[in-house]
């Protein structure tokens, strides 16, 4: 049996993710690991000025998670992970990926490093508060120098 047993990938929408669902994939094959893939909608909420009634936010929440659904099963199928697990959440994104891979008792999450520098560090990334927060072992792919 291999170090892993059950890998956590991290996938947002917005940036290239070829490289991560890639490493990921082999490690879960090198490790004859489970692999699953999380994706968490962020909260609008907090976006929109308070006068707006709490059903607009709730729409607006409920309309982006049916579209990541949509995009997850798209980056499914282009990577051939049809049968993987794989969770829309939403919230805070690093609250949900240590939430989730803490209740699947995951024992490594992989993600994406977009190599930061200078405000932009200080100001935190997702990568860098799960890292902080994580119980588990935490990889982080480069995927840009
Ligand atoms: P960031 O720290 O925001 O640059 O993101 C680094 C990596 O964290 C991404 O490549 C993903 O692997 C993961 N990540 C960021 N945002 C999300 C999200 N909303 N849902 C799931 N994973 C995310």
């Amino acid at each position: 049996m291999g170090e892993y047993r059950h890998i956590l990938l991290t996938v947002d929408f917005n940036s290239d993710n070829q490289k991560v669902v890639e490493r990921s994939k082999a490690l879960a094959s090198q490790n004859n690991a489970r692999l699953d893939v999380i994706h968490v909608v962020e909260y609008t909420s907090s976006m929109y000025p308070a006068d707006i009634p709490l059903s607009d936010d709730l729409a607006m929440d409920n309309y982006l998670v049916d579209q990541a659904k949509r995009d997850m099963q798209k980056l499914l199928g282009k990577h051939g992970l049809e049968q993987a697990t794989w969770f829309v959440e939403l919230g805070i994104p690093k609250h949900e990926i240590v939430r989730v891979a803490n209740e699947q008792g995951v024992d490594l999450i992989v993600l994406g490093s977009h190599g930061r520098h200078g405000l932009q560090l200080l100001l935190g990334s997702t990568a860098n508060a799960v890292l902080h927060l994580a119980k588990c072992d935490v990889l982080a792919v480069r995927v840009q120098s």
